[in-house]
């Protein structure tokens, strides 16, 4: 690009590379400068253009340095001030110069008066400007100004070829490339305003359904790239698979079948999974992942089950070896707290090959750790590990199969979008007999109520957990809470056994606690939010959360949905401190109203956009710049067709479309 070295550092912050990116910064509102409004029609309160001429300039320096400038246009007085100034401007503002301003009228206090306008200093018959003024997003040192320049620049040069051909251009409806963009940049001032700044009008849905091509393509790109690689076939052979099914004192449930008979295709073939199994928290899908283990296994390949949390990686562990050791598999545990020669043995074990299934933390994939023969990685809770961790783990078989699992539910349009390079399997059924959760929302102040149905829960032979959350973002500080809580339970409730597990005590520690619990030697469990994901109790039936107000809407419902899981009606209390944010407030609305983890989701990312939502970790994608998933479920479902019958054609236009949008970035590819 023309541009200094400074400017282009400035641009690239924009994620502006190339001059053709020029083009695709679009604007994020528009001012319509195109009429002059005489002074005297202009009210209070409006955002107007008004030209007058300088009568007198004057720096005040009380209450603060000032620059006051009197003005007229012969009929009414103006002042502007600008309370910082450049002595340039200063010496602008000679008497008789006419300027041309930009702002807002405001009461003053010598009368009409627009505080910091943009202005600019015009002669008798200066033209007004034919289009909206566009803005832009920008960054410091880069006025709007300069970044207008450089786009109309850009505008004049670039050809602005389409992409995409006639026919389907009038098949989709949708107009050139070229005319939308000019559109964009300037459009004229008798456009239907809400249509721009709603982004609904047409030039815009052009934009938009490119930028979701060019993202669709990426992915189903990505997503053929994968069926062209070998991974082992491991076909179902009905031994240990039917042996495990058999072994259960429970059917499956139909969707937990469903998704086992897709899984089992997908390890058939010589190409390698990767499939993202999606089910609400207490749907069974650790039963799912284990006959997909044992599909691997009986074909002589080992498996890799990792889990983001200790504890819940403990309880995988114990409830797989209780499964399936009287199968004859062979588990490893891998864990970071091991001793090393524990450990030693363990990673010999796998080496060697004697262990069929490894279960483990990130421990699983250090640099140590070597598989003699991985053939299926299983990734529990995948959206807590980075796409890194995830691709390290997978490293460690020559091309593994995947299979990740997540109760935290994936919206429609997000998985259509970005998690468009993977296959999904939702499991969509609770397993029969379960009891919806209720939910109580309590206020702090009136805690001791809270503190008599925990006593008459356990005095009926119920177990609850007191869970203490994070407390702005300090481990530390939510041990001492959580430290203090045990305390005083400990006090209130002089005759149960409270118990207190934390992320800092030791795996075997945390073990023997989680162990208690279980054989109902602890009825009260004071637990930080170790226990947010995976724990399994099913004669917890009751649940405090502390300070609810405070907690993410994922977190809630992964939180509450440790209760509920045997077949006794459960109680979630979530006590909140006032005053409520407003988003506080929302948030514990949508949670007591809801118990369906895919609406709860649906909402989170309504409340908060797909770049929170998706999280640092996934951030990797680049997000979504102009269509939102929400309002453009239609562009998506387009954008995804038409771009597989693309890719399928083998249509030029598809690498033309992805040099325009991509260009030297990339999409984040999940390998
Ligand atoms: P999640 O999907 O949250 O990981 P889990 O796999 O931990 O759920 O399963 C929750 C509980 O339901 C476990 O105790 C599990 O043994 C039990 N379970 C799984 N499948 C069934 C089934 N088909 N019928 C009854 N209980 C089941
Ligand atoms: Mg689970």
């Amino acid at each position: 690009m023309p541009f200094s070295p400074a400017v282009e550092k400035q641009l690239e912050k924009l994620g502006i590379r190339a001059t053709r990116d020029l083009a695709l910064h679009l604007p994020l509102r528009y001012e319509d400068e195109t009429k002059l409004t005489p002074l005297k029609d202009a009210r209070i309160g409006e955002s107007v253009v008004v030209e007058a001429e300088v009568v007198e300039a004057d720096v005040k320096y009380r209450p603060r340095k000032t620059l006051v400038v009197k003005l007229t246009d012969g009929e009414r007085d103006l002042w502007i001030r600008f309370l910082n100034f450049y002595p340039s401007q200063v010496k602008q503002m000679q008497p008789g110069k006419r300027l041309r301003l930009f702002g807002e009228m405001r009461p003053g206090l010598f009368g009409v008066e627009m505080v910091h306008p943009k202005y600019r200093i015009v002669g008798k018959d200066t033209p007004m400007p034919k289009s909206l003024t566009p803005v832009y997003p920008t960054t410091t040192g880069l006025s709007q100004h300069e970044l207008r320049t450089m786009i109309e620049g850009a505008l004049d040069k670039l050809a602005l070829e389409d992409t995409l051909d006639d026919d389907l251009l009038a098949e989709l409806r949708l107009g050139h490339f070229r005319e939308s963009v000019h559109f964009l940049h300037r459009p004229p001032p008798k456009v239907d305003r809400a249509s721009l700044d709603e982004r609904t009008h047409p030039a815009w849905r052009r934009l938009k359904f490119d930028e979701l091509l060019a993202q669709q393509l990426a992915m189903r790109i990505a997503y053929r790239e994968r069926r062209s690689k070998v991974a082992p076939k491991l076909p179902d052979k009905h031994t240990l698979t039917n042996a495990l099914v058999k072994s259960l004192p429970f059917p499956l449930t139909r969707a937990q079948k469903k998704s086992i008979a897709t899984i089992s295709k997908d390890l058939a073939q010589p190409h390698p999974m990767r499939r993202l199994l999606q089910g609400d928290v207490g749907s069974g899908k650790t039963l799912v992942a284990a006959v997909a283990a044992m599909q691997a296994i009986e074909n002589q390949w080992q498996v890799a089950l990792m889990a983001p949390t200790e504890i819940l990686a403990e309880q995988h562990e114990s409830k797989l070896r209780h499964w399936l050791e009287p199968l004859g598999v062979k588990v490893a545990w891998v864990a970071g707290s091991l001793k090393a020669r524990a450990k030693k043995q363990a990673l010999d074990a796998i080496a060697a090959g004697e262990t069929q299934l490894a279960i483990g933390t990130h421990a699983l994939f250090q640099e140590d750790v070597h598989f003699a023969k991985l053939g299926l990685a299983i990734v529990d809770e995948q959206h807590r590990f980075g796409v890194g961790q995830r691709l390290a783990l997978a490293a460690k078989g020559i091309e593994p199969h995947q299979l990740m699992m997540s109760a935290t539910p994936i919206p429609r349009t997000l998985s259509m979008s970005y998690y468009a390079d993977l296959d999904v399997s939702v499991i969509d059924e609770m397993p029969p007999g379960r009891m919806p959760v209720l939910t109580k929302l309590v206020d702090d102040a009136r805690r001791d109520e809270v503190v008599q149905r925990v006593r008459d829960a356990c005095a009926e032979g119920a177990q609850a957990y007191w869970v203490c959350p994070l407390i702005e973002e300090s481990e530390a500080l939510q041990l001492k809470t959580a430290l203090e809580t045990f305390e005083t339970l400990k006090t209130t409730f002089p005759d149960l056994a409270v118990g207190l597990v934390h992320g800092r005590l030791k795996g075997s520690e945390k073990a023997q606690v989680m162990d208690d619990f279980k054989q109902k030697r602890i009825q009260l469990l004071v637990a930080t939010t170790v226990i947010e994901v995976g724990v399994d109790v099913p004669n917890a039936t009751l649940m405090v959360i502390e300070h609810a107000e405070r907690l993410g809407l994922s977190q809630l419902h992964q939180l509450r949905g440790r209760v509920g899981r045997g077949s006794q009606e459960s109680l979630a209390i979530l006590l909140y401190h006032r005053p409520l944010s407003e988003a506080a407030r929302a948030r514990l609305k949508i949670i007591y109203e809801n118990t369906d983890g895919f609406e709860i989701a649906r909402q989170d990312l309504l409340m908060r956009g797909p770049g929170e939502y998706l999280g640092a970790r996934q951030s990797g994608a680049p997000l979504l710049r102009f269509a939102d998933l929400e309002r453009d479920v239609d562009l998506i479902e387009t954008a995804r067709d038409v771009a597989d019958r693309l890719i399928a054609e083998g249509s030029p236009a598809a690498v033309k479309h992805l040099e325009r949008w991509l260009g030297t970035k990339r999409f984040y590819l999940k390998a």
